[in-house]
């Protein structure tokens, strides 16, 4: 895409969207019916360079060599954007569910057939989606700007201003944050955070399997820390294994063969063999969640407002919720109408987010402390939860719903 040319005035927006990862791009693709019925001036401001075809294999933070869990209720929103057909091309279905601890009796199985849907959720890699989003933007009369940084964010009248790390200035009546929130912008607006440190970071890659997985996606226990495998497209897997922080080090620096190996006997032999493992990567896992979610002018989202422990697959799906419930809340606004950007506006829709984000992150950071340590006892309650999973049908397919994103 190209960067837009370089003028010495002021540019004034009524929407600007800091960030074009996973969240600040799906809120471009969600915004399209409000800027052909308002004739908004919108554009997203994105750091790093994209990769400029599709075959090219170079990462940007967002659209990174994760994939994701993509909960059933998030490809219904995605089909709403007009971006689920393209998805779903490089997606694997999750057909059931498998959460297990090694040595331990206990295991609860989720599958689609029972809760009478064809899938559970279904797991795509980031890039992929970054593509077909990033494709989508370009069809939408949206601004982009990009590999540019939004440097210096501040409160003005009726908005911000931008400045930009190009020296390009902005202003909008509504700044969207959807940095991910590592970029200081928040701090700069003396926006405080919660933060938690699960002292925990996962390793992911992706690995090839000998056996097909039919569609199967793992949670196992074990006391190497907790492995998930997602399935992919083929015989392949996304592997997520959580380690005490600073023990992923030495898996990192392993050859591939003794990684597998280190691998398999975690593991065990669900999947058959584990027969090929490519790039891998480490993230850091906290709890962080902005304590002012919305401002006069402006809205945070996504990662820079809440950043969760990824055991449930829940932080996009919570995030692309709120971009929908945003879009509804802006709509409602204009047909008030209200200023962009107006506090009763943005009141409306984090009255909306409250408590599905309380939810979500009750529910993701229960998880990790459930399973996150390793005492006996605690052992025995989990098994028995485990099973218990099992027997309590309308709990489970209560949590299964949530899971799915079909429930709040
Ligand atoms: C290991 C792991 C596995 C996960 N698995 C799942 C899963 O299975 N399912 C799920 O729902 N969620 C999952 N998540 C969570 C999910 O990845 C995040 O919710 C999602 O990436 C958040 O996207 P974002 O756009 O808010 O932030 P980011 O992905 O961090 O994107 C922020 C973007 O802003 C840009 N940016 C930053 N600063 C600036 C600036 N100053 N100016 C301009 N641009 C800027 C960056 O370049 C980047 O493109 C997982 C997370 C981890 C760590």
């Amino acid at each position: 895409m190209q960067g837009a040319k370089q003028v010495s005035q002021t540019l004034s927006h009524d929407i600007v969207i800091v960030g074009g990862g996973l969240v600040g791009a799906s809120l471009g693709c969600a915004l399209a019916p409000l800027i052909d019925r308002y004739g908004w001036r919108v554009a997203i401001i994105e750091g790093a360079a994209l990769p400029e075809s599709s075959q090219e294999a170079s990462w940007q933070p967002s659209f990174d060599a994760r994939a994701s869990a993509i909960a059933e209720g998030s490809a219904q929103r995605f089909r709403q954007l007009g971006v689920w057909e393209a998805m779903q091309c490089e997606a694997a279905p999750i057909k059931r569910i498998h959460i297990s601890e090694r040595g331990r009796l206990g295991a609860a199985r989720l599958s689609a057939k029972e809760l009478g849907v064809s899938a559970l959720g279904h797991v795509i890699p980031n890039a992929w989606m970054g593509r077909v989003l990033h494709r989508q933007l370009q069809q939408l009369p949206i601004e982009w700007y990009c590999p540019v940084q939004v440097a210096q964010l501040t409160p003005q009248a009726s908005g911000h201003h931008l400045m930009l790390s190009d020296g390009r200035e902005l202003t909008s009546a509504l700044t969207i944050l959807a940095d991910g929130g590592r970029s200081g912008l928040k701090e700069q607006l003396g926006i405080s955070s919660r933060r938690y440190s699960y002292e925990q970071t996962a390793l992911i890659a992706h690995v090839g399997v000998s056996q097909p997985h039919q569609g199967v996606a793992y949670e196992r226990f074990t006391a190497d820390g907790p492995i998930a495998l997602l399935p992919l497209p083929g015989q392949a897997m996304e592997l997520v294994w959580t380690h005490t922080s600073g023990a992923e080090q030495a898996r990192l620096a392993l050859s591939d063969r003794e990684f597998l190996h280190q691998l398999q006997a975690a593991f065990g032999d669900r999947v058959g063999r584990f027969t090929r493992v490519g790039q891998r990567f480490s993230y850091p896992l906290s709890l962080v969640t902005a304590e002012e979610p919305v401002r006069p002018g402006l809205a945070v989202l996504g990662n820079a407002a809440h950043a969760l422990h990824p055991v449930a697959g829940q932080g996009f799906n919570l995030a692309l919720r709120s971009v929908i419930d945003l879009v509804e809340a802006l709509e409602e606004g204009a047909q008030e109408p209200r200023a962009l950007g107006d506090m009763q506006t943005l009141l409306a829709f984090e009255q909306r987010r409250a408590q599905d984000r309380a939810n979500v992150i009750q529910f993701s950071d229960g998880l990790v402390r459930l399973f996150g340590y390793s005492l006996p006892l605690l052992s025995h309650a989990r098994a028995a939860g485990l099973i218990g999973l099992n027997l309590v049908g309308p709990l489970r397919r209560s949590l299964a719903r949530r899971a799915m994103g079909l429930e709040r």
